[in-house]
């Protein structure tokens, strides 16, 4: 059961994914979506919103958007040419995944709202 929001009172479709990247719940924009460091909150402690319904909802675009920055990243180590190629492939290496840790919360954050903008947009089709 969740509450209803008033139709008023749903975000747009950009409040929603600022409010998720936010690592806030992307309906009420209050409810904390983070537990620790990166597990994903069974529901919003404000509007009751369910985060996830199943196990590996958004593992989907966790790995595109994992995909995207590793593309992104050799896409680096190649165009950069350095004088010593394995020095800085060994640095940009541990960038690369020191960033995808580090913003592995607002990726998931990412995730649920992408998520709650298609649920919601599934509850309004006929
Ligand atoms: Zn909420």
């Amino acid at each position: 059961m969740r509450p209803e929001l008033q139709p008023e009172s749903e975000p747009s479709p950009s409040r929603a994914i600022w409010r998720g990247l936010a690592k806030r719940c992307p309906r009420c924009g209050e409810g904390r979506l983070i537990d620790g460091f990166y597990r994903v909150r069974t529901r919003c402690d404000r509007c009751d919103w369910l985060f996830e319904r199943e196990v590996g909802d958004h593992l989907g675009i966790i790995y595109i958007s994992t995909a995207i920055q590793t593309a992104t990243f050799a896409a680096v180590v190649l165009w950069i040419q350095p004088s010593s190629p394995w020095t800085a492939r060994i640095l940009l290496g541990a960038a690369a995944l020191g960033l995808m840790l580090l913003n592995l919360p607002n990726r998931k954050g990412l995730a649920v709202a992408i998520d709650y903008l298609s649920e919601r947009n599934r509850d309004k089709s006929p």
